[in-house]
């Protein structure tokens, strides 16, 4: 695994869990409004990191893997959850058994994810280790290849995606979808067509973008026609309510 970042506490990552949060490096998608650029931006495979899920040697600027389980290991007693984000966790080759390990240790997990690898996905749900999924929801159906990284990520990329909703629906535990609403990836026409995409989805979070942080792209935040105000917010929820059984506005 390819940690770039741990947080020891999180009262808001993961919902009625007290849950630590574990940051993995790497994405395969390039959100130019990414709140997370140094992770986005970071090793999928770090030279002399431990990508198998077995002891090794963490690369520069990464978190060895053992300090978590030892950190889990004396928190038993105070925390309930770990919430695996990044970055895109589904890419780490160590993900499945890193999260062997955590359940061993007897802690929930949420996973964060972009729901590019349903096969990823798939084998997770088999093998019950993870209580919780909160997949992004990007853009509509079109938009998805701008987003992806490289040809072999915008390659069916919508199909992979589609594949993760429906999976998501169907074996996660519990599980919510989310957008952060931002155009153009997100005007009033894609918000009817996300709508379709989860059509019968139990969860669905709408999130404003934040302006006051490091971002990927820091020039797509010095325009203003990329954000919403709340009331439009509110106004693109009401495209979408009828499609999912809960809609939250955060
Ligand atoms: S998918 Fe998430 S981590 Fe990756 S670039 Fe987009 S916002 Fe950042």
């Amino acid at each position: 695994m390819n940690i770039g970042g741990f947080q020891k506490n999180s009262l808001i990552d993961f919902p009625q869990t007290l849950a630590c949060v574990v940051f993995t490096s790497g994405c395969n998608f390039n959100c130019p409004y990414c709140h997370n650029p140094d992770l986005a931006a970071g090793p999928v495979k770090g030279t002399g990191s431990n990508s198998g899920g077995e002891p090794g040697v963490p690369g520069p600027g990464q978190i060895d893997p053992e300090e978590i389980f030892s950190f889990l290991k004396k928190r038993k007693a105070f925390l309930e959850g770990v919430v695996i984000t990044g970055g895109e966790p589904t890419l780490q080759p160590g993900l499945p058994a890193f999260l062997e390990r955590v359940r061993e240790l007897g802690y929930r997990v949420k996973l964060d994810t972009n729901g590019t690898r349903p096969a990823i996905l798939a084998r997770l749900f088999e093998n019950r280790l993870v209580d919780y999924t909160a997949m992004d929801i990007k853009t509509g159906p079109d938009s998805y290849p701008r987003i992806a990284k490289g040809k072999s990520e915008k390659d069916n990329v919508l199909d992979r995606i589609e594949k993760s909703i429906r999976l998501i629906m169907e074996k996660s535990p519990g599980y919510e979808f989310r957008t952060t609403c931002v155009r153009p990836f997100v005007t009033e026409k894609i918000m009817e067509k996300i709508a379709g995409m989860i059509r019968g989805a139990e969860k669905y979070v709408l999130q404003n973008c934040s302006r006051d942080v490091h971002v990927l792209t820091p020039e797509f935040l010095k325009d203003d026609r990329h954000f919403f105000s709340p009331e439009e917010i509110r106004a693109l929820g009401d495209l979408v309510s009828g499609a999912v059984t809960s809609l939250e506005i955060r």
